[in-house]
This record gives structure tokens, C-alpha cells and sequence, in this order.
């Protein structure tokens, strides 16, 4: 063996665990983003949006789409279900890389919040129930109650994600995280995936909540002997979950009668929730029921073919184009807040003097 080769070889070996390890790395990634794809963005129910948004073109004759600056305009097939303003907008680009880096994040937290706060959650319930009631009716499960498990956990899931929206718009010092996904000038599917990485955490433990307490409650009531109903998982209520997921983040205006309006969000109703026109703002933030919005004054059904500009307006937009921008924009605010806040109370100090 030569010298020459022998330096070849050390050579490969010093190079192989560097390629090793970015193989790795890039292999996990990968994996990473393929496990998280939000349900809403699998092809079923990305195909059904399509289908229905082919539906309103041939209806309404190539209306009913809006355009970047969220007015309705009349348009071809194509540029009505891939409209290039929209698609090639920095705030689309903006969507996919807030996505990749919440989901290659979200391995981290994610479980750890469903295994601790769920379980603790449903336990805690079913200790409290215990302790007040004795122990449960070991009732016997059917068709009916799973269905009726299935509809609490949805209204609960609605309600807690109602409570936390709301809180988010109306906290300054959660609005600074929220404002992350009301910066999408443009709506395309992956908006709603669109959040600061940090406020995933609170969003999951929402969901887990919810599903812990509902859990806790059949949970007793049943001994565990309940599931929830696999339509759930396949059918009317996934198709709900589906259409408020990828439907609600599409240009395309799909409006329900209002009468259902009144009961269930239409996805056109987030196209107002996305607006910065002042009489927009707070309006219909459940997830999925029209419900919660209702009984706390917040529903606005919007008219046919109303205009939504959206993002958070000429003001403060510049400041949330980037991905950076919009990565380091809440730790700015908080800042600005902290010392709003010390100000304030410097103030105060000096009238009590
Ligand atoms: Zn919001
Ligand atoms: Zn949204």
C-alpha cells in the first residue's frame, strides 16, 4: 500500500462520522416533518378542498376567490385555486418556514405535554368525582354515549381553544406571540400552522386540558370502558376539523347558510378573523362551533364577497415580513412591555412621593 492511499483512507475516515452525522441529521429532520404534517394538510381533505372549491368557480362563474389584497375578483380555473399573487407572496414563504422550524421543535414538548398534562388532568378529575360522588356507575357503553363523548370533547376542544384565543388577543403579552400568525398577509393552507414557536405549548396544553377533562369525566362515568367514536377520527366530525384547518386558510370564500353559520364556522368567517379592518378584529375565534362566539359576542358572518385585507395592517406589518422578524418580534415587544411596565410604576412611585 502506498503512502498516497493510506492518506487517502485516513482521510475518508476523518470525513466519515461529519457525513455520518449530517446524514443523520438530515434523515431526522425529514422524518421529523413527515410525522407532523397537520392532519388538515393530508391529501383526502386537501382534495376535497379542491373539489369544492372547484364547485364554487363553476357556481358563481369564476367568482368568489380573493386575491393577496384580500378583495374578490373574477379569474381562470387555475388562478382561482393557485392564484401566483398569493402563492409567491414572501408571507407564503414565510408560512413554510415558521412550519418547518415549529415542527422540528415540536418533538421536544409535544408528547411530554399530552403524557403529563392529559393524564394528570383526567386523573385529577376522576379523583375529584370520586371523592364527591363515591365510586362511578360503571355505566355500559354504546353507539349513543360515544357519539355523545365525541360531541363534549369537541364542544370542550372549542371552548378551551375559545378561552385561549381570546386571552391571546386581548394579553398584550400574548398578543405578542399570536401576532406571529395574524402577520400572514396572504392566507394559503399552511397558515394555520403559522405560530411563534413558543406558542405551540400553550395551544397543545389547551388541547390536552380539554381532552383530559372530558376523558376523566366518561372516564368515571364508565370505568374506563369507553372510546371515542371512530367517527370521530373519519367522519362528520374530521370533516369539521378538516375544512376549519385548510379551508379556513384559503383564499376561496366558502360560505354556509346562515342559519348553520350560526351554529358552526364557516371557513370564510377566519377570512374576517384574519382582517385588520377594526370591525373585524376579535371576531369568530373558536376553532370549529360558532357557539362559544355567540354566547360571548363575538361572531361576525361575513356578507358575500366582503372585503378582508389581511395581516396586521399598514402600522406595524413592516416589522413582521421576515421569518426572523417574525422569530425575534415577541422578545422585542416583551421588552418594550417590561419597560412600559417599569415606567409606568416609576411614575406611580413619584405621585405617592
Ligand atoms: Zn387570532
Ligand atoms: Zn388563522
Amino acid at each position: 500500500m502506498s503512502v498516497q492511499n493510506t492518506n487517502a483512507e485516513t482521510a475518508a475516515e476523518t470525513l466519515g462520522p461529519v457525513a455520518d452525522i449530517s446524514e443523520n441529521l438530515l434523515s431526522w429532520i425529514w422524518d421529523t416533518l413527515a410525522a407532523n404534517i397537520p392532519g388538515d394538510l393530508h391529501l383526502p381533505v386537501l382534495l376535497s378542498t379542491v373539489v369544492i372549491a372547484i364547485g364554487i368557480y363553476l357556481l358563481r362563474g369564476g367568482h368568489g376567490s380573493k386575491g393577496a389584497d384580500g378583495r374578490e375578483r373574477r379569474v381562470g380555473l387555475l388562478a382561482f385555486l393557485l392564484p401566483a399573487d398569493i402563492y409567491t407572496h414572501p408571507s407564503a414563504r414565510v408560512d413554510l418556514w415558521l412550519w418547518i422550524f415549529e415542527r422540528l421543535l415540536r418533538p421536544f414538548w409535544a408528547v411530554a405535554l399530552f403524557t403529563t398534562v392529559g393524564v394528570t388532568c383526567e386523573q385529577a378529575v376522576i379523583n375529584a368525582l370520586q371523592a364527591v360522588a363515591g365510586s362511578g356507575p360503571a355505566l355500559q357503553s354504546n353507539l349513543a354515549w360515544m357519539l355523545l363523548y365525541s360531541l363534549i370533547t369537541l364542544l370542550c376542544y372549542d371552548f378551551v381553544f375559545y378561552v385561549i384565543h381570546y386571552t391571546m388577543h386581548k394579553v398584550p403579552w400574548l398578543w405578542a406571540l399570536h401576532k406571529v400568525h395574524h402577520s400572514a398577509e396572504v392566507l394559503t393552507p399552511l397558515t394555520r400552522s403559522r405560530e411563534h414557536v413558543l406558542a405551540g405549548p400553550i395551544w397543545a396544553t389547551g388541547s390536552a386540558v380539554s381532552y383530559g377533562v372530558v376523558g376523566g369525566l366518561f372516564g368515571y362515568l364508565f370505568e374506563h370502558s369507553i372510546s371515542q367514536a371512530t367517527l370521530l377520527n373519519i367522519g362528520v366530525f374530521s370533516l369539521l376539523f378538516g375544512f376549519n384547518g385548510s379551508f379556513r386558510h384559503y383564499h376561496v370564500q366558502f360560505h354556509y347558510p346562515r342559519w348553520l353559520s350560526l351554529w358552526l364556522h364557516s371557513p370564510v368567517m377566519h377570512h374576517t378573523h384574519h382582517s385588520y379592518l377594526e370591525h373585524h378584529w376579535n371576531s369568530n375565534m373558536a376553532a370549529v362551533t360558532s357557539i362559544w362566539d355567540r354566547m360571548f359576542g363575538t361572531l361576525y358572518i361575513p356578507e358575500k364577497d366582503e372585503y378582508t385585507p389581511w395581516g396586521l395592517g399598514p402600522e406595524t406589518q413592516q416589522q413582521y415580513r421576515s421569518f426572523w422578524q417574525n422569530t425575534t418580534g415577541p422578545f422585542r415587544d416583551w421588552w418594550q412591555l417590561l419597560r412600559a411596565d417599569s415606567a409606568q410604576s416609576q411614575a406611580n412611585t413619584d405621585q405617592d412621593r
